[in-house]
């Protein structure tokens, strides 16, 4: 009986990181659904990317009041974890404040971390006030409704309530060690939780430790708990932003990724010397399978990677002009809906051992429709706005390709365009003798 806490503690950590590492399994195998992409290139580039914008969220405080907001609450929520590896192992061994022996440096460690914590909830509740009550534009468009409008909330109450927990444990530890109780012998600053300890006043010492465990457990569990909430959630990307960010496009932003096979066509055409009737070297011959995408299957992995770690912060729609100018497209919902038909083969997936069976749909249509596509003006503004380095054109580009090369489906204005250009080398509808006329005008 002595050690049925001990028993619990570890059931519950071991079914708790059991059931996250079952969930990374099954995140890492929906992202390698994807193409293949070569991002083996610019290595020092790409670690000083996820060093200046996942650790230094420089990208976060262009926006400075959600910016310095989010910081507090990563950094306050990182830094506080550390005192969770002391919990873990105070609730394995069955001791308390484990870490106690390092004398000021704990005093100096637990004050700090109480601070943070008092920080966090002030920022939480600015968030939830920007949300709910000033309700910022870019919150609340048409696809924040339902679950993404309840995920972001949810977020701020867990953060709010494990705050909260982790104050009420050390005001009642603070007190027992002030009445001298067994196991609670005097460590650690408490600068914030010591003003709650009036709450705390009269009641018994059985009573206090009851308050200072139930917080105890209530806060490990309830990070377990959250830890596993994350695969369901927009939070995902405090672990991805830092991978996405690596992996981040590091061409120049304009560059698109053309096809070499069509590539090779479009310069047989150009090339006056070249004799279109010589049969394709054998190099040539290769084609993709498909062009272009029109389900999650056809993009690469570094684009469902980003889907995964979009954060719905919107930033990206609300720089967006077609957005602006009140279009159908919002560059969130494309991450968006990737991310959800992404899980949605995943589903499929399990349910069949591991293969996938069509269920008739697809991203293109039913998820994304061309008219979103189409009012892309290609400007890159989402791109640059991102503060994760998410970018939701390639994947408006790559179903646009599919759209044109495997449906001839691409609106009127760009067909008369794409046909002037083959027969007349530009896009205006002259004849090729005429190009130059305007020099005598
Ligand atoms: S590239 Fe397209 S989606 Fe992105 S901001 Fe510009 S118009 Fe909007
Ligand atoms: S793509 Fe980037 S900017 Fe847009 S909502 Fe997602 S995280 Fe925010």
């Amino acid at each position: 009986m002595e050690y049925l806490p001990n028993i619990i503690f570890a059931v519950a950590l071991i079914a708790g990181i059991g059931f996250f590492a079952r969930n990374v399994k099954k995140l890492t195998r929906n992202i390698k659904l994807g193409k293949d992409v070569d991002v083996s290139d610019n290595k020092s580039q790409r670690w000083k990317n996820m060093a200046r914008i996942a650790l230094g969220q420089t990208k976060m405080v262009v926006r400075p009041v959600a910016g310095i907001m989010h910081v507090i609450v990563y950094v306050g929520f990182i830094i506080i974890n550390i005192e969770v590896l002391e919990i873990i192992l105070d609730g394995l061994l069955g001791t308390h404040r484990l870490f106690s022996p390092l004398g000021s440096v704990y005093d100096f460690l637990i004050g700090s971390f109480e601070v943070l914590a008092l920080l966090v909830i002030v920022a939480v509740i600015v968030f939830w006030i920007r949300r709910n009550i000033i309700r910022i534009q870019r919150f609340i468009k048409p696809e924040m409704k339902g679950w993404p409008k309840t995920d972001g909330n949810m977020i701020l109450y867990i953060e709010f309530v494990l705050m909260i927990l982790f104050l009420t444990m050390n005001a009642a530890d603070f007190q027992l060690q002030q009445l001298g109780a067994e196991h609670y012998h005097e460590a650690g600053a408490f600068p914030v939780s010591q003003f709650m300890v009036p709450l705390l006043d009269n009641i018994s010492e059985s009573s206090l430790i009851l308050v200072e465990r139930t917080a105890w457990w209530l806060h490990i569990l309830g990070i377990l708990a959250f830890l596993n909430y994350l695969y369901y959630s927009k939070h995902l990307h405090i672990l991805l932003a830092f991978p996405n960010t690596y992996y981040g496009k590091v061409k120049p932003q304009g560059q698109f990724n053309n096809l070499e096979s069509v590539t090779k066509e479009v310069k047989l055409m150009m090339d006056p010397d070249a004799d279109p009737y010589a049969a394709p070297v054998e190099e040539d011959a290769a084609e993709p399978e498909k062009f272009g995408a029109s389900d999650v299957m056809d993009l690469n992995w570094v684009q469902l990677l980003n889907a995964y770690t979009c954060t719905e912060c919107g930033r990206c729609t609300s720089e967006c002009p077609a957005n602006q100018t009140g279009k159908k497209l919002s560059p969130r919902k494309i991450m968006m809906d990737t991310r959800d038909r992404l899980e949605e083969v995943g589903k499929i997936m399990d349910a069949n051992n591991g293969e996938f069976v069509s269920d008739g749909k697809q991203l293109l249509n039913d998820y994304i429709t061309p008219e979103e596509l189409w009012a892309c003006t290609t400007c890159n503004a989402c791109v640059q706005a991102c503060p994760v380095s998410i970018d939701p054109l390639s994947i408006i580009v790559e179903m646009r390709r599919y759209l044109v090369m495997e449906q001839s489906a691409a609106p009127t204005e760009l067909n008369n365009m794409m046909s002037n250009i083959e027969n007349n080398g530009a896009p205006w509808p002259y004849n090729q003798m005429d190009r130059l006329n305007w020099v005598n005008e």
